[in-house]
């Protein structure tokens, strides 16, 4: 099924055609700084599949427990986080779920780095469950 969204002005427009896209949402530390929320829920994307409209700005993430560069994506006029690419799965994109217009059928498959999940964030639906990096193996 095809996917759309956008950033909250509207700058920045995402299609996504990828049946095989899962959920996985991290509480990395790194994220809840980016996305100035307890975590992120990220629709794991081959690149391939993905195409933005707009012009997003990136910031390099370097400051990384595993010191590999994290690429993040965003909007420079209203600041949306749009999606991630990390230096290990360099085809994928993690597109942060909160800009999508479809997302009644996601269930999150993997939890990754709960040692900094946020007390009050109950994991109730199941699924895998990482202390830290979930291991995201490049595509
Ligand atoms: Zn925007
Ligand atoms: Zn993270």
């Amino acid at each position: 099924m095809e996917r759309t969204g956008q950033c909250l002005c509207g700058q920045i427009k995402l299609t996504i055609n990828d049946d095989n896209a899962e959920l996985d949402v991290c509480h990395c530390k790194n994220c809840q700084l980016q996305s100035g929320s307890a975590y992120a829920p990220f629709l794991a994307v081959a690149l391939d599949n993905l195409s933005v409209g707009g012009d997003p700005k990136s910031f390099a993430d370097s400051d990384t427990v595993s010191g590999r560069t994290v690429r993040r994506y965003f909007c420079g006029d209203c600041g949306s986080p749009a999606y991630v690419v990390v230096e290990r799965a360099p085809n994928t994109a993690y597109v942060f779920t909160g800009l999508l217009d479809q997302t009644s059928d996601l269930r999150p498959k993997v939890h990754g780095w709960t040692t900094t999940k946020h007390a009050w964030v109950e994991i109730t639906e199941g699924g895998l469950q990482y202390d830290m990096d979930p291991g995201l193996s490049p595509r």
